[in-house]
């Protein structure tokens, strides 16, 4: 008797995930739509009716969906309990296939997990075809497009060496032109590209020429310079493009200060992340006979500081071509004018006289209470400014 019968509502949606993580979104999904009315028994001969959830994002090849459904009374609005539900999918020749039976939980909800490896379309259906009860859901369509993967050779690079992408898409498409394009000033430009590799894999090489981190993707060329569809880009790390700096070490004059620790107090300033090398600048110690060195770090008895140039003076430390000259007795003593300890003062001469090798000119105290500017003269009094070693943000810039 139809109309002593209630009909069934079964909804299909969608949780989206990747690669299996979500059981917990799943479940929330279900009980998002269970609502407060108690479950019912399911009754044999029943009409039904069936309904179906939004799309979903596209998938990526290898990842997984999660379709969830629930199976209800419409005249209540209350879930199913205990009752049958078959996932099954379109074929090719337009019949439906089970891929999956299960059985709706106490509030009528069921949870599917399928990993796609083409765009497919997906129901539930309930009850046997042809009798009274049964339902089918609206169709879902999950879209699967290739995956398209790439990673760098290395986190950093020298500037204008090369480094190299590689990656696949998959599955495998041969002769897909690809580019790798840089972000500059919100703009994403072309670097370089390729093509795929009958296995869909493919390389790129690239020098990159200006320091800086750089943002890098690679896409899938767009002959009609159109909207990138989904998987046709993969954003690679930030890389690192650096110059190296090779320096020597040596003394002038009597020296009474311990050179190792000197020319490991100079290795440590240079390599701290604080230092210019936030300026993408690195330093690399050579032999002074190597001849590799661009500048020379020179710890230098005071009264020989003059013999480098008449503007140098006994009391400070001094830079005059490619010698970066630190006074002995500032590097032993300090600086009276210098409130900061004796470590940040060395931190302090070094960055600054190797910055004026840098090209930096000195900089003034900004204002009571800043930060001094690591360029500012920190050895003849801070004026008003706080002791700081390091260079600060708009020097950094400034240099890069
Ligand atoms: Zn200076």
């Amino acid at each position: 008797m139809r109309t002593s019968l209630r009909p069934i509502v079964a909804v299909l949606t969608g949780a989206a995930i990747l690669c299996g993580l979500t059981w917990l979104a799943a479940s929330a999904a279900v009980a998002a739509v269970v609502g407060p009315s108690l479950p019912v028994a399911l009754a044999a001969g029943m009409p039904t009716v069936l309904t179906l959830g939004a799309d979903q994002p596209d998938l990526a090849y290898g990842g997984s969906r999660t379709l969830t459904g629930r199976l209800t009374d419409p005249a209540s609005g209350s879930g199913v309990a205990g009752a049958p539900v078959r996932l099954e999918t379109r074929s090719v020749d337009g019949a439906w296939v089970e891929v999956a039976l299960v059985t709706t939980d106490a509030g009528g909800g069921v949870s599917i997990t399928q990993t796609p490896t083409a765009t497919t379309t997906y129901r539930l259906h309930h009850g046997d075809p042809g009798t009274p009860d049964e339902s089918t859901s609206p169709e879902v369509i999950v879209s699967v497009h290739p995956a398209l993967t790439a990673a760098l050779s290395q986190a950093a690079v020298r500037a204008r060496r090369p480094v190299t992408v590689t990656g696949a898409i998959v599955p495998a498409e041969p002769d897909v032109a690809l580019d790798l394009e840089r972000s500059t000033g919100g703009t994403w430009q072309r670097v370089t590209g390729t093509r795929t590799a009958a296995d869909g894999s493919y390389s790129l090489t690239a020098a990159p020429a200006a320091p800086g981190s750089w943002s890098l993707r690679v896409v899938r060329a767009l002959p009609d310079a159109g909207v990138p569809r989904a998987g046709s880009a993969v954003d690679l790390p930030r890389l690192e493009v650096f110059r190296l700096h090779r320096y020597s070490v040596t003394t002038r004059g009597t020296i009474r200060a311990d050179m190792d620790a000197f020319r490991a107090a100079v290795a440590a300033t240079y390599a701290d992340a604080r230092g210019w090398a936030r300026a993408h600048h690195r330093f690399r110690a050579v032999e002074p006979s190597s001849g590799g060195a661009e500048f020379t770090v020179v710890l230098a008895q005071a009264q020989s500081l003059p013999t480098y140039s008449r503007v140098c003076s006994s009391m400070y430390s001094c830079r005059v071509g490619r010698y970066v000259i630190i006074n002995q007795d500032r590097w032993r003593r300090g600086s009276p004018y210098f409130p900061g300890t004796l470590e940040q003062y060395r931190r302090m001469v070094v960055n600054h006289e190797t910055g004026h090798w840098l090209g930096r000119g000195h900089a003034y105290c900004p204002g009571p209470g800043r930060s001094a500017p690591v360029m500012q003269q920190q050895s003849k009094g801070l004026h008003g400014c706080r002791v700081n070693p390091w260079p600060l943000p708009r020097e950094v810039r400034s240099v890069s």
